[in-house]
């Protein structure tokens, strides 16, 4: 239980309701700065502006997904107004406390060190890249349901990269009868792509593998699908890139010799929230308990 210990939410999206939801099971004390909009009401929960005395007593300061803009700005779904985290303010936050994102730009990162305010990145964590496979997987599937008139079955797919994204995919495409290639670079992944029945290739060779691809799915984020790979692309595939922004792939090239090539950030927060924040809820609510009782400790 988090009895006792005071979680403070700046801004966010509908994944942060299930948060809210699950520190309230837990009976955490809670704070909801940016929530002005809010249609749900909780019962036992304070709506307050962002200030010195709030930030004081907060055990837990947990941020939305993409933790701030590069100006140190929050973005909230729940308020007309962006709310600014500036060092004045945060300075008043106890050292023993700590600030949860998603990822972290450089201006947080940089205020965290500065104030000597641990930050933790729950989407840097194994735990939550896998459970978030899930969701990004089905949200890939119905991205190329959606832009192709054949089907998924029978077709001829490749992912590349075979991390904690890859791996989901590429096994889910196989389960729905596709032959699927992986190309990867670590010689145990490419043991593992053979062993569950796929088939691998060194990405170095991924220009000759791409001759009568239906499908090509990035998760490597790094250029990789240059205009060499796509000059060998059949002119019906579809490139679907999931690797955070800017994507791996030449896609001005794209364009140009008419392929299709779909940039797909945040898919677990568009087609599934709900999964998404529980996803997120669980892991957090865990490292709050454990945070609490290290401080208990005094270690
Ligand atoms: P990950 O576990 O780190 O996997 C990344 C893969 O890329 C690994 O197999 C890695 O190979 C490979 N790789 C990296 N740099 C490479 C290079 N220069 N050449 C060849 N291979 C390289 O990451 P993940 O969790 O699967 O996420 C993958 C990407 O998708 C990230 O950019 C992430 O932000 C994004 N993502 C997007 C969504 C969405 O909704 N679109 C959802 C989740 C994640 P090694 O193991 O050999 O290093």
């Amino acid at each position: 239980m988090l009895t006792g210990i005071h979680v403070a939410f700046i801004g966010g999206d509908a994944r942060q309701l299930e948060v809210i939801k699950k520190c309230l099971e837990m009976d955490a004390t809670i704070t909801l700065i940016g929530f002005d909009n809010l249609e749900s009401k909780y019962k036992g929960v304070h709506l307050k502006e962002l200030s010195p005395e709030v930030l004081k007593t907060v055990d837990a300061l947990i941020l939305p997904i993409v933790g701030t803009n590069e100006e140190g700005y929050v973005e909230s779904v729940f308020s007309k107004n962006k709310i600014k985290l500036s060092e004045e303010c945060l300075a008043f936050l106890p050292k023993t406390s700590k600030i949860y994102t998603g990822m972290a730009r450089n201006y947080l990162k940089q205020l965290c060190t500065e104030l000597q305010v641990e930050l933790i990145e729950l989407l840097d964590r194994d735990d939550i890249a896998i459970y978030n496979s899930i969701p990004t997987v089905e949200g890939t599937l119905m991205m190329a349901i959606q832009n192709t008139d054949f089907t998924i079955h029978n077709s001829n797919a490749i992912v590349l990269g075979f991390g904690r994204t890859g791996v989901s995919l590429a096994r889910a495409l196989h389960a729905l009868g596709a032959h699927v290639k992986v190309g990867a670079r670590k010689p145990e992944h490419l043991a593992r792509i053979f062993e569950m029945g796929l088939v691998p290739f060194q990405i170095n060779d991924l220009t000759a593998n791409v001759s009568d691809v239906d499908l090509l799915f990035n998760t490597i984020p790094q250029m990789i699908i240059t205009a060499k790979v796509i000059a060998n692309l059949p002119h019906h595939s579809l490139i679907i890139d999931l690797a955070s922004k800017p994507g791996g792939t030449d896609f001005r090239f794209a364009e140009k010799r008419g392929i299709k090539a779909l940039l797909a950030p945040g898919l677990p927060g568009i087609v599934a929230p709900k999964t998404a924040g529980k996803i997120i809820a669980n892991v957090l609510s865990n490292l709050i308990l454990e945070q609490c009782s290290r401080n208990q400790e005094g270690l």
